[in-house]
Parts: C-alpha cells; structure tokens; sequence
C-alpha cells in the first residue's frame, strides 16, 4: 500500500498531453484552450459614443442652460455601423447614436435628452454644458492592442467565448477530449427504470461517471456494466485499450472472489504502477497503463467511485487537456473531522464564508456506501492520517466540486 502522495506523484510521470484541434466558436464551451488570445486591436476600437445624442466641440456648449441654450448647426449624422467623414466645425454639430464613431473635430457627446432631439432641422438647441471627453468611449481604454486576453490552458466559459467573439475570433485551437471508456462490474447491478429482483441493486456509479466525464470535458466512447465474468470483461477492455486514451472502471478491484478486473487488465498486457493506496474510502485503487491508454479501477461502493473520480481521474483529464493543476483550498472546520489512523481521509463537505473565511464541515453520513452523503455537498474535505480526529477550529484541505457554489 502506497501513500496518496506517492500515488500522485506515479501518476503524473503517465499522463500524456492531448493533441490539439481547431473548433469553430460556438462548439468551444467547456474546451481548454490551446492556444494564448491576444487582442488583435484595441477595444474600443475607435473611439465612439456612449449614449445616443450630439457630438459637439465641448467649448461651444460654454454657458449652455435650459433657460440660456446654445443653437448649434447640424451637419452630419453618425450611426454604429455608417460613420460620417464630415469634420464638426466652429458652431456645428453631429448626431451621433450609441456605438457610433465620434466624427472628427467633435470632442463631446451631449445627450438627446439634453437638446431639442432629434429632428431633420438643420439646428440643434444644447441645454448643457459639457466639457471635452464626456460620454466618448475612448480607443483602448478596455483593452490595449497586443495584450493577452486569456491564457493558455484556460478552461472556456461564457466570458471566454464572448471575449473571443468581440475579437473576432471565429474558430480557436483547443486541447482534444481525452476518449474514456466507462464500465461498471457486478452481477447485482441493474440499469435504473427496471424493477429489482431480490439482492439487486442499481447501478449508480455509471451515471455519476457520466455526467463528471461530461462536465471534465471528456468524450465517452464506450460504456457498459459488464457481468462479474471474465469473458465480458477481456472483450470490453481489449476493445477499449486499443480505441481510448483512459478506461474508467467501478467496482471488482477489491480482494472479493469475483473481483477480475485487475486480472484481466494484467491479461491484457496492462502495466500496473499501482493497486492499494492508504486512502479511506477507496484503498483498493488500481493504476496501470497500456500503450496509450491511462486506466483506473475504482472501488464499487458508490462513495469511493464518486471521490475517487474527482480526486484521482479528474484532474488527471485536466491535465490531459492542458489545463494548470488545480489548488485547493483551506478551510477552518467547525466540526470534527475523523481522521483515520493510517489513511488520507476523504468525506463530502459542505464550505461555506463566514466573515471572509472558508468555513467547513464533514458530511454526517461517512460510510463509503452512503450516496446521499453528496446531496448537500458542495466539496471534498480531506485530511491526512492522524492518531485523533481533527478538532473544531483546525485547518483541512477543500476541494470545490467546480458545479457547486461555496
Ligand atoms: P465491488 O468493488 O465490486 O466489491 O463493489 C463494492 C460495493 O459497491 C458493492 O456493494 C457493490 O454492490 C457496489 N457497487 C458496485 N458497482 C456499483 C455500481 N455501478 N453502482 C452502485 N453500486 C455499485
Ligand atoms: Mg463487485
């Protein structure tokens, strides 16, 4: 049995790096990026109108009033999207609409609703003196040109594609989806939506890989609950060994009679780096490599597959795909914490800010069996071994799960 730092520290000498391919904008979400966004040109672009209304020379407006206007001549008009090339001079103005380019020899917007208004007179009363600058949104004043908008291995969100889109990015390079094979073992199990016959159970644990692959970032190619029968077992992993860059499975690495994944993964020329690590809940991990393949045997009970899914596979995708290792946390328990005498300990948390700080608490539910243990959480507490428990007041480390909020 190997400790959860020395497991970590295997695991990352095997992870291979993705390739990279170029994806059109609006199937980028949820990508990492492979490549670092610079601007091309400043934002604003050019300098233009923040509100609909006049663009004037602010020292005509001098001394304007409702009860004392300035009439200033009309010459031009300027939308977002038709600029006018015409030069405001001495005593002129232009119309100028929100986004619009700010036409030259004007230096002030004055607001519609601070004039006589729009109309195809050829003269304009100004209510308001302004001064030089009011209401322009000066060119670069977002943005300089050649500035890095986002980094390298970011993962892509909303605010990402929207930055991409304003400038104009129609297509970027980003890491490939790591292609994972998923499986669970067991005789027991039955898909949810049919009816349980005695000593069934359902199967849980491929729903919960599902959606974290998904939400990871990975592509599922193959996905199966496969009999507790070796048979079923060689033909589904040596068909995802030659077709996946990780294979994922739960359940049927522990010292059960009936527990033949590991020999079958052994069977299939499967490198093994590692099987028992001093972790609770999880011991029975298995970590292997075939030629290109990552493999990892999680524990069947629902708790450890969850857990181990986030703390082992997960950032091993992310890493995959080119993203920088995550932090953790820290947070100020509230309740005890039961470390475990010779194990790194996981439970589901729930963190929460008091007075700026992050504070946590264990789930009260702590056996490995016990799903629900994850309802009301929002992180993974985690502790390292210890002869007591942690008590109220003393520090542990957090892992967000990145779908919940603190
Ligand atoms: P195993 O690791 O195969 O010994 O399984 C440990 C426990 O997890 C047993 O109680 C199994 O019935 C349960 N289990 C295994 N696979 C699943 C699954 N896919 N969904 C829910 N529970 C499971
Ligand atoms: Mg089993």
């Amino acid at each position: 049995m190997i400790s959860v730092q020395e497991a970590k520290t295997i695991i990352q000498k095997h992870i291979p790096r993705l390739g990279t391919e170029t994806v059109q904008l609006n199937k980028v979400g949820n990508r990492v990026l492979a490549q670092e966004i610079t601007a091309e040109f400043p934002m604003p672009r050019f300098d233009n109108s923040a509100m609909d209304g006049f663009a004037v020379r602010a020292s005509d407006t001098n001394g304007a009033s409702q009860t004392n206007p300035v009439t200033l001549k009309m010459v031009s008009v300027s939308s977002a999207g038709s600029p006018s090339d015409v030069t405001v001079g001495l005593g002129e103005c232009a119309q100028c609409m929100t986004g619009a380019k700010i036409p030259n020899g004007a230096d002030a917007i004055v607001m519609v609703e601070d004039t006589s208004g729009f109309s195809d007179s050829n003269s304009v009363e100004i209510y308001l003196e302004t001064h030089s600058g009011k209401h322009i949104r000066k060119q670069g004043e977002e943005i300089k040109e050649g500035e890095v908008l986002i980094p390298n291995g970011t993962r892509i969100t909303p605010s990402e594609i929207g930055t991409l889109a304003s400038f104009g990015y129609g297509e970027v390079i980003v890491f490939k989806k790591p292609r994972i094979a998923i499986f669970g073992t067991g005789d027991e199990l039955v898909e949810p939506g049919n009816k349980l016959s005695h000593g069934q159970i359902y199967n849980s644990n491929l729903y919960v890989f599902t959606d974290l692959a998904k939400r990871a970032g990975a592509d599922i190619i193959m996905r199966r609950v496969i009999k507790d029968d070796r048979e079923s077992l060689h033909s589904f992993l040596s068909e995802a060994l030659k077709s996946c860059d990780m294979v994922i499975s739960s359940g049927g690495v522990s010292m059960g009679r009936f527990d033949y994944v590991r020999e079958v993964f052994m069977e299939l020329g499967v490198e093994e780096h590692f099987w028992k690590v001093a972790q609770k809940p999880g011991k029975p991990l298995f970590f292997g490599t075939g030629e290109t393949t990552l493999i990892f045997g999680l524990p069947g009970n629902p708790v450890s597959s969850y857990i181990g899914f986030m703390e082992w596979v997960w950032p091993v995708l992310e890493t995959m795909m080119g993203k920088p290792e995550k932090k953790f946390l820290t947070g100020i328990l509230k309740e005890s914490f039961p470390r475990d005498k010779e194990k790194y300990r996981f439970l589901f948390g729930k963190a929460w800010l008091e007075a700026g700080t992050i504070v946590c608490k264990p789930s009260a539910k702590t056996g490995s069996h016990m799903l629900s243990s994850s309802l009301e959480a929002n992180c993974i507490l985690g502790s390292e071994p210890g002869d007591k428990p942690l008590k109220m007041g003393e520090k542990i480390r957090v892992n967000i799960l990145s779908w919940k909020t603190i």
